[in-house]
């Protein structure tokens, strides 16, 4: 594979036609295009390690940042490693509605903390976000919490050891105020991102989903005034 700039700053790369990314913006996988490359005298003047190259998203037009590493300055051309740094990367997303205020103001920094790779930052935010739970759903929500986490250890194949890891970050304060919380490696941020979710989807989502469809099949109950349900009948 070869990818340089040459001497009029013009950026080539011979499989540009398959770059594509998860674009951080639009979070759609796309193809980009290049947008601007640095001046070639600028580079051989300075000659830095690492080069930045703007790109457009070819689905929504926003820029798109890679850096570079260079392996070569030579005198007509500067030679750049293919392998590329995504400067911005997509963010994790997360669906917000019916979850309470406190709960999601936490877990929307805990989501970036995520995407910027701060995974210790991460479980910290994991655990205060877990607190701000346990106060609004209360001692019972609390035990419901910690069975749904339970359960999750039957469901999956997490391993026995991540789980307790898992459950230190989560719960471990509940028992001890000072139980510190244990280091996270990516992988484990990533499955705890994961069980999160889970566990504000069940607390929440799935209640508030399931108490707004029966809120509809009241109104439309109340509206025609008949107290007889019309099941959905399946054509056969
Ligand atoms: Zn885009």
């Amino acid at each position: 594979m070869s990818l340089y700039i040459d001497s009029a700053s013009r950026l080539h790369h011979d499989q540009d036609k398959s770059l594509v990314v998860t674009c951080p913006h639009c979070l759609t996988v796309a193809h980009i295009t290049q947008g601007a490359v640095p001046r070639f005298e600028d580079l051989q003047l300075y000659r830095p390690k690492q080069v930045g190259v703007v790109y457009l998203c070819d689905a929504c037009h926003a820029p798109v940042f890679m850096r570079f590493t260079v392996r070569v300055y030579g005198a007509a051309r500067i030679e750049l490693s293919p392998q590329f740094a995504e400067v911005e990367r997509a963010r994790e997303k997360f669906s917000f509605t019916y979850v309470a205020e406190d709960v999601e103001l936490l877990f929307r920094e805990a989501l970036t903390c995520f995407t910027h790779d701060a995974f210790n930052a991460f479980g910290s935010m994991c655990r205060r976000t877990m607190q701000a739970m346990f106060a609004d759903l209360g001692e019972a929500g609390k035990l419901r919490l910690f069975d749904e986490l339970n359960g999750l250890r039957e469901l999956t194949d997490i391993s026995p050891e991540l789980f307790s890891c898992i459950r230190t970050v989560l719960f471990g304060a509940e028992l001890d105020a000072r139980a510190a919380v244990p280091p996270l490696d990516g992988y484990q941020a990533g499955v705890m991102l994961e069980v999160m979710k889970d566990l504000l989807y069940e607390a929440y989502v799935r209640k508030g989903r399931l108490q707004q469809a029966i809120m509809v099949r009241r109104f439309f109950l109340d509206e025609t005034g008949s107290h007889k349900v019309t099941p959905f009948v399946s054509a056969s």
